[in-house]
C-alpha cells in the first residue's frame, strides 16, 4: 500500500460508523485522491451509537472536507445537518455530508450510485424499465427511490416483511407497488437488495429468487458485493440474463461523494481497481 504524504494543508475526509474498520471507503477514496494528485486524505472513525451529532460538530470545528456516513448513523445525521438533498430528505437517511457556503449538506448517493453503475455496465438508465426490487431495507429504499425518480415505468417491491415492502414501494411514487414472485418473470430489471447471498451471514449461498424465473430479456443486479459472484448472479448467467454485481454501486456512490467534496469528476477506473483489490484482500 502506498501512503499519501499528509501535510498541514491536506484536506481530510472520513467515514463515520460502527463498526467501521472493515470499510472499503478509505481504499476507494484514497485511490481517487491519488489518481488525481489531490492533496486530500481519507480516514475511518469508529463513532458509537448516539454520537452522530457530535461527529458533525467535529466536522465543523476540524474543518473536515467531507464525511461519509454508515450504520448506525444515517438517520441521525439526516436530522442533524443544516440542509438535505431531495434523496436524503425523502429517505430520511444521509450517507454523505458536504459543505455549501458554511452549511453542512446531507446527501444520499446510494440510489444514484446504483443507476450510474447500470449506465456504466449496459448504457441503460431506469427510463422505461419495469423493475423488481427484492428487499425493503436501507439499500433497497435508496434504489427504489432512484428508479422511481429516474423514469422507471414500474417499481415492484418484494420483501419478507410485507409492511416494510409497502412503505418502501411508496418511495418510487406512483409507479411503486408491492408485488410477489410472479412479477419477476416479466421484469426488465431485477435487483437483489436483501442480504441473501452475502458471505459470513446466515444468507450465504442462498439465491433470493427461483432461477427458473430469470431469462435473457433481463438485467439481474445484486447489491451484495461480498462475494462478488453471488448465487443470484450465477443463476442469471446460466439463464442468459445480463448480470450486474454490487461493486459498481459501491464505487459510484463513492464517486458521487468524491465529486461533491472536491468539485472534480471522480476517477472511477482507479477507484474500481482499488475496491476490487481491497475486496480481494478482505
Ligand atoms: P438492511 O437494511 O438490514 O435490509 C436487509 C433486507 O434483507 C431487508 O429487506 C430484509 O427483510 C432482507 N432479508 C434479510 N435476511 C433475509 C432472509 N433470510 N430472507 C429474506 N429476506 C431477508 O440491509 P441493507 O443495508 O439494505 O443491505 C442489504 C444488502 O445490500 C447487504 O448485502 C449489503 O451488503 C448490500 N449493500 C450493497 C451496497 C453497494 O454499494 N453495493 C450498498 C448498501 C448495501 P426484512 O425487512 O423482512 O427484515
Amino acid at each position: 500500500m502506498t501512503l499519501a504524504v499528509v501535510s498541514g494543508a491536506t484536506r481530510i475526509a472520513a467515514v463515520i460508523g460502527s463498526p467501521v474498520s472493515h470499510s472499503l471507503s478509505p481504499a476507494i477514496h484514497n485511490a481517487g485522491f491519488q489518481a488525481l494528485g489531490l492533496d486530500w486524505a481519507y480516514a475511518a472513525f469508529d463513532v458509537g451509537p448516539g454520537q452522530a451529532a457530535g461527529a458533525l460538530e467535529a466536522m465543523r470545528v476540524l474543518h473536515l472536507g467531507g464525511l461519509s456516513v454508515t450504520m448506525p448513523h444515517k438517520a441521525d445525521v439526516a436530522a442533524a445537518v443544516d440542509q438535505r438533498s431531495i434523496a436524503a430528505s425523502v429517505l430520511g437517511a444521509v450517507n454523505c455530508v458536504s459543505w455549501d457556503k458554511g452549511q453542512l449538506v446531507g446527501h444520499n448517493t446510494d440510489g444514484e450510485g446504483f443507476v450510474a453503475s447500470l449506465v456504466e455496465a449496459y448504457g441503460e438508465s431506469a427510463v422505461g424499465k419495469s423493475c423488481v426490487v427484492l428487499g425493503a431495507g436501507g439499500a433497497a429504499k435508496a434504489v427504489i427511490q432512484a428508479l422511481g425518480a429516474g423514469g422507471a415505468t414500474e417499481v415492484v417491491v418484494i420483501n419478507r416483511t410485507p409492511a416494510k415492502a409497502a412503505a418502501a414501494a411508496e418511495l418510487a411514487g406512483s409507479c411503486g407497488r408491492v408485488g410477489d414472485a410472479d412479477d419477476i418473470n416479466n421484469a426488465d430489471l431485477v435487483v437483489n437488495a436483501t442480504s441473501l447471498g452475502m458471505a459470513s451471514t446466515s444468507g450465504a449461498g442462498i439465491c433470493p429468487v427461483d432461477p427458473s424465473r430469470l431469462g435473457p430479456h433481463q438485467i439481474v443486479a445484486d447489491l451484495v458485493y461480498h462475494p462478488l459472484s453471488t448465487p443470484l448472479l450465477e443463476a442469471a448467467r446460466a439463464a442468459g440474463s445480463a448480470p450486474l454485481d454490487g461493486i459498481g454501486m459501491l464505487v459510484h456512490q463513492a464517486a458521487a461523494q468524491f465529486s461533491l467534496w472536491t468539485g472534480h469528476e471522480a476517477p472511477v477506473a482507479a477507484m474500481t481497481n482499488a475496491a476490487r483489490a481491497a475486496l480481494g484482500s478482505s
